[in-house]
């Protein structure tokens, strides 16, 4: 399996060499998309984790006994309308009609309730009006 999580780390955790534990003693595979982490300040990692279902469930049992704060990142589509050029190549990748194009003004527009965040449309638009936001609260 494979899921994006957000850590939040206290002050004294922030300093543990925990993220290496995860890899060594549960053989998952840990892709760090973004991080905030400094010496004796509190901070956060957004890791992608690939691994064995029951190791990472493991895994992600061990953070938390640290006291490690562990969330599901949320993740949304952002259309920035003022660098899309109307080209439609986004709608016709789209399965949801999330983006779509209006077959009579030719203007295509994001419904984001319907955007299933799938990442079909991110590496076809020309002008990157389209991109990925991470949802990531500030540690507390
Ligand atoms: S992420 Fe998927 S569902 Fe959302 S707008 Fe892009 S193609 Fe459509
Ligand atoms: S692919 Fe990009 S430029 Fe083309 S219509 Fe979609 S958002 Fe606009």
């Amino acid at each position: 399996m494979k899921n994006k999580i957000v850590c939040y780390f206290s002050a004294s955790q922030s300093e543990q060499p925990i993220i290496y534990q995860l890899i060594k003693d549960y053989d998952l595979i840990i892709n760090i998309i973004k991080a905030d982490i400094n010496p004796q300040k509190e901070g956060y990692l957004v890791i992608e984790v690939e691994g064995d279902k029951a190791k990472y469930d493991k895994g992600v049992a061990y953070f938390k006994s640290l006291g490690v704060i562990v969330e599901p990142l949320s993740e949304t589509i952002i259309w920035n309308e003022t660098v899309c050029i109307q080209c439609g190549a986004c709608a016709s990748f789209c399965p949801t009609e999330a983006l779509a194009m209006d077959r009579g003004t030719m203007l295509v527009s994001f419904d984001n309730s319907r955007c299933i965040v799938c990442g079909m449309c991110l590496e076809c638009c020309p002008t990157r009006a389209i991109q990925l936001h991470f949802e990531v609260k500030e540690a507390v």
